[in-house]
């Protein structure tokens, strides 16, 4: 018979990153549904099956503006999902530091944060983009503070792929968040969101 493990066992907060997956997510749901999660960072990677952050990927399939363009219209659709809590590295686009005219740029920032307010969903502040070839903090300063305008709600994490870059440059992703108009950084039990004092 099957036994509950004994609670200092559990894994304690249960977060898990997951892909938006175009058709595939209706089955990426149920295979998320019977685990107790704390939180689900929602990502984009991908858009039509390609690679945002890998070469040549989506960069071989069209131009730099319309990369930005898809991605960002898939981002404000995993918004809305329901599939996320919060939204990782909202702008990976940026990961090799190719970027459209700067009102381009603006008209995919200026899209995706009410999008994002409305589905009522938190953005990340990671500093993996330290260690990508655009050595920033992801997402951009100005995106960050529409987000904070319009009341979205902001986590910080370092992405870690190995264990020393847990917490890797959480100074400067404080200083981030604060610069942006943040007080707090949002925390999550059992998908339920709360405010956390900054730093
Ligand atoms: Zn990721």
């Amino acid at each position: 018979m099957a036994r509950e493990p004994p609670a200092e066992t559990r894994l304690q907060p249960a977060g898990l990153e997951v892909d938006f997956v175009g058709e595939r997510q209706k089955r990426l749901s149920e295979l998320l549904a019977p685990y107790p999660w704390d939180f689900l960072l929602g990502s984009v990677h991908l858009v039509d099956g390609e690679a945002v952050d890998l070469e040549p990927g989506l960069w071989g399939q069209m131009s730099v503006d319309d990369v930005w363009r898809r991605y960002f219209a898939e981002l404000g659709d995993l918004a809305a999902s329901g599939l996320a809590d919060v939204l990782a590295h909202p702008d990976l686009v940026k990961i090799f530091g190719r970027r459209p005219a700067p009102e381009v740029v603006d008209a995919c920032h200026e899209e995706a944060a009410p999008a994002i307010a409305e589905a009522g969903v938190a953005v990340e502040v990671s500093t993996a983009g330290l260690r990508k070839p655009v050595g920033e903090l992801y997402p951009d300063a100005g995106f960050l503070a529409r987000c904070r305008e319009r009341g979205v709600g902001a986590t910080l994490a370092s992405d870690a792929h190995v264990a020393h870059d847990v917490g890797r440059d959480f100074d400067a992703g404080i200083e981030h968040l604060r610069s942006a108009g943040y007080e707090t950084v949002t925390v999550f039990e059992g998908r339920v969101a709360r405010q956390e004092p900054l730093g």
